[in-house]
């Protein structure tokens, strides 16, 4: 049976600042769970059986050979071990070759990556970086789920501007910045208008912000719009 372990940033810190990479890495891949949400992880009493449950799905349902992510950041500012870190991930397709998955548990379409789990990830991002720059003559690049697909992921309300932001902070120099979605010119309306609760992504966590909208998605974008502005009165 598979079993999966959970550490703390700083045991990862730590197990990074050591590690070797035998194999050269390009891009950190950047996701959300989507489904669990934070909230199914925070009341589940056994907290491995959410990432059984995931790399169940992956194996068995998506056939892979064993769960899709290196890294899972959890809610609560822990991360699980994952995929053997010397193997590609199942993360973006058409990507995988020399890439790092990491997983944030929560749906951030509507929660909020923040607190001890925003800090986790940051962590995680900036030890990897830090361990590849010793070693390798370029630095990988970080790059989000949604800039090569049609999903949210990782999710609209996690702006990667913001992210570089933070990640930069901490290291002194930049990481190279390749943003697509900051190319994406209406980025900050669409953040803004997830925030506000008016769009939600199609329930599926795809957004496809160059699809045509529909009759019923106008009316329904309408209503909550009409909705909103009562309650402020
Ligand atoms: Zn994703």
């Amino acid at each position: 049976m598979r079993r999966f372990k959970q550490y703390t940033i700083e045991q990862i810190e730590m197990f990074l600042s050591k590690y070797e990479f035998k194999r050269q890495i390009y891009e950190i891949h950047f996701h959300h769970t989507w489904k669990p949400t934070k909230q199914d992880y925070l009341q589940a009493e056994d907290k491995e059986k959410i990432i059984l449950g995931m790399w169940k799905y992956h194996t068995d349902v998506r056939g892979f050979s064993d769960i899709a992510q290196h890294f899972t950041v959890a809610p609560d500012g822990t991360i699980w071990d994952g995929r053997d870190l010397e193997k590609n991930p199942a993360s973006i397709y058409g990507r995988n070759n020399g890439a790092i998955s990491i997983e944030h548990i929560g749906n951030f379409d509507e929660e909020k990556l923040e607190g001890v789990q925003l800090e986790a990830s940051i962590r995680l991002i900036v030890a990897i970086i830090k361990n590849i720059k010793n070693k390798q003559d370029r630095v990988p690049i970080l790059v989000f789920h949604r800039e090569y697909s049609d999903k949210t992921c990782p999710g609209l309300l996690v702006d990667k501007g913001e992210i570089l932001k933070l990640i930069n902070e901490r290291l002194n120099y930049s990481i190279p910045f390749k943003d697509v979605t900051s190319d994406m010119w209406s980025y900050e309306y669409i953040k803004r208008a997830a925030e506000l609760g008016l769009i939600k992504g199609d329930g599926n966590g795809n957004f496809k912000p160059k699809d045509y909208l529909t009759r019923e998605q106008g009316v329904v974008l309408i209503m909550r719009l009409y909705d909103l502005l009562k309650e402020a009165d």
